[in-house]
């Protein structure tokens, strides 16, 4: 069970620019929410505010029944995958897969199941031992998504995460994600610019321009209603 409730969650950086104004949202469990706007909307800094990373100005989230606000990024039980994957360079993909299990002390046999049952899931058990400089960008992606997931979050957010992928690989990967999807029990954020994607993996919509939501909504109320 996760939910994600924003209320009126405020973002102004310093220098007294506000990116995100008085946003709501009540996200279900397991939903698939996808923020879709132009450059500079505010959905990285709403994403970031979810994981954590971002203090919140104003407003309230919480995450199930807790208040999150001044909750560390690492007590929220969330993961994120990022445009430009983030892997570990010095490590296998076994290592990058298995380290924030070791960081929380899971004993070797149930890092191992999750490792590969992870890596089973996103096809790159073949390439476990490789370092992240012999993969494509497809693959790599995998990965960051594969380390993502071995934790079981709450929570899982995706940063524009196929945009560094050209369009036949963006496709494939799409079609990955909506498979993941069926596969883990977790709620998702996602973030792109890209509409197409908004409408394909999306059970619902958020558009924002300049800070601001503009409509949210069923990829079909969308399209009805633009
Ligand atoms: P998007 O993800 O939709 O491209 P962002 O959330 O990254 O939008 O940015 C929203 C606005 O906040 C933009 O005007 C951006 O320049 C500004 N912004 C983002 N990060 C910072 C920061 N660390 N300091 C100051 N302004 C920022
Ligand atoms: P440590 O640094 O504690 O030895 P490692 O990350 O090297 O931990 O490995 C942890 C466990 O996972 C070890 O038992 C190791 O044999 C196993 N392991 C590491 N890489 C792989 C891999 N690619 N395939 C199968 N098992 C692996």
């Amino acid at each position: 069970m996760s939910t994600v409730s924003l209320q009126h969650i405020k973002k102004t950086y310093e220098g007294n620019v506000t990116a995100v104004h008085d946003f709501n949202l009540e996200i279900a469990d397991k939903e698939f929410i996808v923020l879709v706007g132009p450059s500079g909307c505010g959905k990285s800094t709403t994403l970031r505010m979810i994981a954590g990373l971002e203090d919140i100005t104003d407003g309230d989230m919480f995450i199930d029944d807790t208040r999150v606000n001044d909750v560390e990024p690492k007590d929220r039980d969330i993961a994120m995958v990022f445009q430009n994957y983030a892997l570990y360079p010095h490590m296998s993909v076994y290592e990058n897969m298995a380290f924030a299990l070791k960081l929380r002390k899971m004993p070797k046999d149930e890092i191992d199941k999750a490792v590969r049952q992870a890596a089973e899931i996103l096809d790159i058990t073949t390439y476990l031992d490789r370092k992240p400089k012999a993969l494509s960008g497809g693959q790599r992606q995998r990965v960051a998504i594969g380390r993502a997931i071995v934790r079981n979050p709450k929570v899982f957010l995706m940063d524009e995460p196929l945009s560094n992928l050209d369009a036949k690989l963006r496709n494939q990967m799409r079609a990955e994600i909506i498979k993941l999807r069926q596969r883990i029990d977790t709620t998702f954020v996602y973030v792109t610019h890209d509409q197409t994607e908004a409408m394909t993996l999306g059970d619902r919509i958020v558009i924002m321009k300049d800070g601001l939501v503009q409509q949210i909504g069923t990829p079909q109320e969308v399209f009805d209603h633009p």
